[in-house]
């Protein structure tokens, strides 16, 4: 094993994401790894409160996508690696992940050990998830406490 040669950033925007974010740029420093940053825009056709509401607007999903695209620009700039490539997804964050991580040959994932689902969690349901599905190493960034 000669190190890692290309680092996939996982980010929900929660107020961690910095954090988690300066690990996986120290780490791809350290290996003089390729970085990619992904967010995965949860797919609104999924969730339960798709039931409740007769419609949503025809381009909500596109401002989504948009938002997403613009924090994770700003992230990666304010990470410092503001030419990394960034990849923002529609679906289930766990297949988007882990998907993409695979078409890629990534070979270590980070992201946070909880998001903004799962502080309950002893392990949040995306970190849990991806552990299991990834095809690489998956570094889980404790936050939280
Ligand atoms: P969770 O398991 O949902 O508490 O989230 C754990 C970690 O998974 C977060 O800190 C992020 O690093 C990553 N993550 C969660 N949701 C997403 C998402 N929609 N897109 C990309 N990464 C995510």
């Amino acid at each position: 094993m000669t190190g890692y040669k290309h680092i996939m950033l996982a980010v929900d925007f929660s107020k961690e994401s910095d954090a988690i974010g300066a690990r996986a740029v120290d780490l791809m420093r350290h290996y003089d790894a390729k970085l990619t940053l992904i967010h995965v825009v949860a797919n609104l056709y999924d969730e339960p409160v798709y039931d409740l509401m007769s419609s949503f607007p025809t381009d909500i999903e596109e401002q989504l996508l948009d938002s997403a695209r613009h924090s994770l620009t700003a992230l990666a700039a304010r990470l410092g690696v503001g030419d990394m490539e960034r990849v923002v997804e529609i679906g289930t964050p766990k297949s988007g992940i882990v998907q993409a991580a695979r078409e890629r040959g990534v070979d270590l994932i980070v992201l946070g050990s909880h998001g903004v689902h799962g502080l309950e969690l002893l392990l949040g349901s995306t970190a849990n998830a991806v552990l299991h599905a990834a095809p690489c190493d998956v570094l889980a960034v404790r936050v939280g406490g």
